[in-house]
């Protein structure tokens, strides 16, 4: 009688899984907090704006989610969606550049790594481009910087606030010195909008690094971040073989920019629209 006795180790009798299965069965349902490595529930994470309920994690959200969260009851006039790079530089890598926008516009819905939109936030109207780290990791080309340009522009017109949510990994390698150029264009942009005497905030979001960080990102006339965001211009890795010193626990964090002066608050998400509202109301007072 072998009913409470293994004849053979569980393991043995299971035909063994693949990680990549493991991860295919599961897919959909739950998910793996990274801060307090507990399985949360997805749609609990869903719910609460892709914040862990346990821990206060904050998870990557992706643009069009952010512009529902930010603007009052989720409306919002769409602008520059039909905008579209013409590949300037005939660029090809594993694949060619046409081919990633297009695959990648089909799966996202985006026309590029950015949505800009018009709205009112707490009864406010405002300017608000969001970037999604999906698209080519939310990096910064022609499209971006032209949408970003055109939405200042509709700020200084309509004499409303501008906010711009980034999340980047920097300048777009496939457009080359077209991408870096849109630093210096959206910088002017801004530099208009100050001199229009209206306000301009930046929210810097997992991860927000490169030439996004090296121009609007840190423009700001407030420059305010999610916590545990990775932010900065060059990663870790080359600056300690540049300087050749290891570098401090939590550097390039929110928590550590903001204790060197870099930024100006660190705002959890779930508080994010409220302080953006009472900072709106300070600075168009
Ligand atoms: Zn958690």
């Amino acid at each position: 009688m072998s009913w409470f006795k293994r004849d053979k180790p569980a393991d043995e009798k299971l035909p063994k899984l693949e990680d990549s299965e493991r991860k295919v069965r599961t897919e959909g349902l739950w998910q793996k907090c990274d801060g307090c490595r507990q399985i949360i529930w997805k749609k609990d994470l869903e719910s609460n704006w892709n914040v862990c309920p346990k821990c206060g994690h904050h998870f990557r959200m992706d643009a069009l989610a952010r512009v529902k969260m930010l603007m009052d009851d989720g409306v919002f006039e769409t602008h520059d969606h039909c905008l579209k790079s013409s590949d300037p530089l005939g660029f090809v890598d594993s694949k060619p550049y046409v081919d990633r926008l297009k695959s990648l516009q089909a799966s996202t819905g985006l026309s590029d790594a950015v949505i800009s939109v018009s709205g009112e936030l707490d009864g406010r109207p405002v300017q608000l481009c969001a970037m999604d780290i999906r698209f080519i990791g939310g990096s910064m080309g022609s499209v971006v910087g032209e949408k970003i340009a055109r939405s200042i522009e509709r700020a200084i017109e309509t004499s409303t606030a501008l906010i711009v949510v980034s999340a980047s990994g920097g300048a777009r390698m496939q457009e080359g010195a077209v991408s870096l150029m849109q630093m210096a264009k959206i910088s002017a942009a801004l530099m208009r909008l100050d001199e229009a005497r209206l306000p301009y905030i930046s929210v810097l979001t997992d991860p927000t690094t490169g030439g996004v960080t090296a121009s609007y990102a840190m423009l700001g006339d407030l420059n305010i971040a999610e916590p545990g965001a990775l932010i900065g211009f060059a990663g870790p890795r080359v600056i300690e073989q540049t300087i050749r010193k290891k570098l401090p626990e939590g550097f390039q964090r929110s928590e550590f920019l903001l204790k060197h002066g870099m930024l100006d608050a660190v705002v959890p998400r779930l508080e994010m629209k409220q302080y953006i509202s009472r900072a709106l109301r300070f600075f168009m007072a």
